[in-house]
């Protein structure tokens, strides 16, 4: 049995009058890569942040490794979790290397220099995150694809037991898509555990051992891909025709709109 990384006990968080997030509870465990669905405004957000400890749940409770979070201090949490936002605006003009090596600041004593392994840590970050070439770029003159996959390198050289990510490829052109949750993949085999949430139904498919489907605050399902991703599930709560093929290699569901069934049947009719 893999042990406990993360878990949620009855998460209810709202903002205002907004019920944002309604009785979640789930566990996650090491060596898993967890995917996070649901249309815009569901909760993955605030479920992500509450996780990661930068938003406090108006009530419920997150455990990391069994301790609850509000236990660990700032550095103690940031040698284990390290979260990337889903967007982030940056004023700053430093380098994109200064802004990887930021990720060490964990280890680091006050105003310390990096060691050897810091670096070391910080030049596999460079690799896995293709940011080689942006190194001695400024922040402030990347494209979005090129910010977020800095802000993964960022995370990476964090070197943290757990990754919290929120849509970390929505920006990415398929190519750093493949090879970044390809490397995020490749960390659960080194004892590491991955929560993301994704936009695209089928790289979530592709990618997570496991789905968490939410739905107006809710955890609707929670399962294995083919379990969660069904056409009926899927068309409950993204009210359109879908339809799940399987891919004949991965056997992962493949979902594709309907375009038969939905309104803009004909649309894809040529003259
Ligand atoms: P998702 O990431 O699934 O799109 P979010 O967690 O961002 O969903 O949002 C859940 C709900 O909370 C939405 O209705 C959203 O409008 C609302 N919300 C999110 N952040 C804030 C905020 N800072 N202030 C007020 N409402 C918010
Ligand atoms: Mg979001």
């Amino acid at each position: 049995m893999s042990n406990s990384v993360i878990q949620a006990k009855n998460l209810n968080h709202h903002y205002d009058e907004i019920q944002a997030l309604s009785q979640i509870s789930c566990e996650i465990k090491e060596n898993e890569m967890v995917g996070v669905i649901g249309p815009n405004g569901s909760g993955k957000s605030t479920f992500l942040k509450i996780l990661a400890g930068i938003l406090n749940p108006s009530s419920g409770e997150v455990f990391l490794k069994g301790e609850n979070l509000k236990n660990y201090d700032k550095r103690g949490k940031a040698k284990l979790i390290s979260f990337i936002p889903q967007s982030f605006s940056y004023d700053f003009s430093f380098s994109v290397l200064e802004f990887i090596k930021m990720g060490r600041a964990p280890y680091l004593p006050f105003l310390g220099n990096l060691s050897a392994e810091d670096w070391q840590a910080v030049n596999s970050a460079l690799h896995k995150s293709d940011c080689l070439e942006l190194n001695s770029r400024k922040m402030t003159q990347l494209s979005g694809g090129e910010k977020q996959r800095v802000l993964l390198a960022q995370g990476f050289a964090q070197e943290p037991d757990l990754f919290i990510l929120d849509e970390p490829v929505s920006h990415l052109d398929i190519g750093h898509q493949i090879q970044i949750l390809t490397v995020l993949k490749k960390q659960i085999f080194e004892n590491k555990t991955v929560v993301c949430s994704f936009h695209d139904l089928n790289l979530a498919s592709l990618f997570s051992d496991r789905i968490l489907l939410f739905s107006c605050g809710k955890l609707t399902a929670s399962g294995a891909p083919e379990k969660v991703l069904t056409s009926e599930i899927l068309q409950e709560i993204y009210r359109i025709p879908l339809k799940v093929l399987h891919d004949f290699h991965s056997k992962s569901p493949i979902v594709l709109p309907d375009l038969v069934q939905s309104q803009f049947e004909g649309s894809k009719k040529r003259p």
